[in-house]
C-alpha cells in the first residue's frame, strides 16, 4: 500500500516543501526534518518549538527576502540561452523578480519605510549580490542538471529528511556537485562547520536517492564573494545521518517532556520571539494539545 504523507511546516517560516508529499510504502514516518529545522533546534530548542509546534508568525526580513529574490534570478538565469547569461541580463531580471514576489506577498513592502529610499538601497544590495555571483563563476559555461530541486529520503528509523537544493551540476563522468547560494557573507572562523552541515545533509539525501555520493558540496556566499566547498566521503555522510537521528531523538525527548529550553546566544538578536521568551521576560503560549513537530 502506498501512503502519502504531507507534513506541515511552521507558519512563521513557510517551508517550500509545503504541499509536497512523499510515497512511503508501508513505513511509519515518525517525523520530518530539514537542515533549517535541525539548525533551529541546535541553536535553541525553544525557537524550534515556536516555529514548528506553535507555528508563531515571523515578520519578513529584508535579508531573507533578498535571498529569495536573488535565488529566483539565479534560477531563472539558466532558462536563458548560455550566451545571454550576463551580469546586465541578471540585473534586468531583478526588479521583475521583486515585483512578482510582491504580487504573491503584497505585505512585503511594509518591511521598508515610507518614501522608497530603503527599497532603493535594498535593491542595490540585491544587485551587489548578483555582481558577486558573476565574480565567482561564469554561468555561460554551465548547464545545471537541476535547479531548486526538492529532495527527500526516509531513514531506516522512519525519519523523513527533505529540503530544496539550489543547484545540482552533473559532470560527463557522472560526478555530482551540490551548489547552494547564500546571499549573506561567509561565516567567520569556527562557524564553517555549521554552514557545511546543511550541505552534508543534502549530500546524504542525494546519496540515498541516487546511490552516488556527491563529489563536491559548495556554498557560494554572494555577500562576500567567497566559496566554501567540501568533498564528502561515505564516513562524513554516515556521521551526518547519525547526527540528524540524534537531533530527532532530542526533539522527541523535548516533545514528550514538554521541556523546550531557551538557549540564549548572539542569534537572539535576530529572533522574532523575544516577547514570549523567558530569557527576555516573556511567557511562551500554552503548548497545543497535539504536539507533532515537523519541518
Ligand atoms: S530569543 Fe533567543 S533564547 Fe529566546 S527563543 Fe529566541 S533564540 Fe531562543
Amino acid at each position: 500500500m502506498t501512503t502519502h504523507v504531507t507534513l506541515p511546516s511552521p507558519a512563521g517560516d513557510p517551508s517550500p516543501t509545503d504541499g509536497l508529499s512523499t510515497p512511503v510504502d508501508g513505513v511509519d514516518v515518525v517525523g520530518a526534518l530539514s537542515p533549517s529545522r535541525v539548525g533551529d533546534f541546535l541553536a535553541c530548542p525553544l525557537l524550534y518549538r515556536f516555529r514548528t509546534i506553535d507555528h508563531l508568525p515571523e515578520p519578513p526580513s529584508p535579508d531573507a527576502v533578498r535571498g529569495t529574490v536573488v535565488h529566483k534570478v539565479l534560477e531563472d538565469l539558466f532558462d536563458l540561452p548560455a550566451a545571454e547569461r550576463t551580469p546586465d541580463q541578471a540585473a534586468s531580471m531583478l526588479e521583475p523578480a521583486w515585483a512578482a514576489l510582491q504580487e504573491v506577498e503584497p505585505d512585503l513592502t511594509a518591511m521598508f519605510g515610507e518614501g522608497g529610499g530603503e527599497i532603493t538601497s535594498w535593491l542595490a544590495s540585491c544587485r551587489a549580490a548578483l555582481d558577486q555571483y558573476f565574480r565567482l563563476e561564469d554561468p555561460r559555461y554551465l548547464e545545471p542538471a537541476e535547479r531548486e530541486l526538492y529532495v527527500e529520503t526516509l531513514t531506516d528509523t522512519g525519519l523523513l529528511l527533505r529540503g530544496f537544493v539550489d543547484r545540482l551540476d552533473i559532470a560527463a563522468d557522472g560526478s555530482i556537485r551540490v551548489v547552494d547560494y547564500k546571499s549573506g557573507r561567509a561565516p567567520g572562523e569556527g562557524w564553517e562547520g555549521k554552514a557545511l552541515f546543511q550541505l552534508k545533509f543534502y549530500g546524504l539525501v542525494i546519496w540515498r536517492m541516487r546511490g552516488v555520493i556527491p563529489t563536491r558540496l559548495q556554498l557560494m556566499y554572494l555577500g562576500s564573494g567567497e566559496i566554501l566547498s567540501y568533498d564528502p566521503d561515505e564516513d562524513d555522510l554516515l556521521a551526518t545521518e547519525r547526527k540528524v537521528e540524534a537531533v530527532w531523538r532530542a526533539i522527541a525527548t523535548a516533545r514528550d517532556s514538554g521541556d523546550w529550553r531557551p538557549r540564549r546566544s548572539a542569534l537572539c538578536a535576530w529572533c522574532a520571539h523575544q516577547a514570549v521568551c523567558p530569557e527576555f521576560g516573556g511567557t511562551p503560549p500554552p503548548l497545543p494539545e497535539q504536539v507533532t513537530p515537523a519541518d
